[in-house]
């Protein structure tokens, strides 16, 4: 891989690092890193651990949520003088729920190429395995801390028919789970995934209550870092059409088509000739 461009500037390099496990570097992260002059890194400390693993040495200088403005600056120039940097944060894509917006803004204003060496982020790890429709979703981060906050959020979100994703610690993550079960209703399908490709991964899915109550029977379960995948509203005509085909598919094994479908509408408050239509269906 080559990392210089034609012009005299330096690029950025926007690389992702490991969520826990190390081995998910990439090797195209781990050429840039050799290559760059300079990282830029949230918690130098964490990403200096990372290097000494992979056996690079190269000048870090910190960047995180406190100093990003004037570090950006200070970036800026050095790329503007011909420096290759890369900007890394402690774990997954840097400025997914991590700091660098203003840092690329800047580099777009100044004519900076900006280069993507993609790799671990923890909200698609999350997504890949939850068991929920990857085809829409809407990735919400962090829910506000202060609870009247929190509760507007979830008032909005609690409509939205794509999946969503959030973010949470383990300080709040059973404070969470509770207010998304007021908002949503306590049977709202979620999986839960908490400290992926470490060495207490685990993934759990069902309604919101059944988490919450293993959560509350296993302390374990509420230690570490968490992705919250929450199901979209389910249209209430899906639920039911469901729910009338679980019934059919019973009663057509003792009833006949005519007998189940009557008795499946009943139950199930659906139009009797939509039963009807659906027994038949199911029976062939
Ligand atoms: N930039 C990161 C990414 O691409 O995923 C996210 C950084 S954000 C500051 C940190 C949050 O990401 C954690 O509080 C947690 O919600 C989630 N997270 C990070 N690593 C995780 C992991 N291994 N397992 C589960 N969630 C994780």
């Amino acid at each position: 891989m080559s990392i210089y461009n034609n012009q005299k500037k330096g690029s950025l390099f926007v690389v992702a690092t490991p969520i826990g496990n190390l081995g998910d570097i990439t090797l195209r992260a781990i050429e840039c890193l050799k290559k760059i002059d300079l990282i830029a890194a949230e918690d130098t400390r964490h990403t200096g651990k990372l290097l000494t693993h992979l056996n690079i040495k190269k000048p870090l200088i910190s960047f995180h949520d406190h100093n990003e403005e004037s570090r950006s600056f200070q970036i800026i120039d050095k790329l503007l003088e011909g420096q290759q940097v890369a900007l890394v944060s402690d774990a997954g894509t840097p400025l997914i729920s991590d700091p660098g917006y203003k840092l690329i803004q800047l580099c777009k204003e100044n004519k900076i190429q900006v280069i993507p060496i993609p790799g671990p982020s923890a909200l698609i790890a999350a997504l890949s395995v939850a068991g929920l429709p990857t085809d829409s979703f809407r990735f919400e981060g962090f829910l506000p801390r202060k609870k009247n906050m929190k509760d507007k959020v979830l008032q909005i979100l609690k409509d939205e028919i794509c999946t969503l994703i959030f973010y949470e610690s383990s300080h709040r993550i059973e404070e969470t789970l509770i207010d998304l079960g007021d908002a949503m209703g306590p049977n709202r399908k979620i999986t839960l995934a908490r400290e992926l490709t470490k060495l207490h991964e685990s993934i759990l899915s069902g309604d919101i209550s059944s988490i919450l109550n293993e959560l509350r029977e296993n302390n374990e379960e509420k230690k570490g870092e968490f992705v919250i995948i929450v199901s979209g509203k389910v249209d209430d005509n899906d639920e039911k059409s469901n729910q009338l085909d679980t019934f059919l598919l019973i009663l057509l094994s003792e009833l006949s088509v005519r007998q189940a479908a009557n008795l499946a509408a009943k139950l199930t408050g659906s139009n009797k000739n939509l039963a009807y239509e659906r027994a038949l269906k199911l029976k062939n």
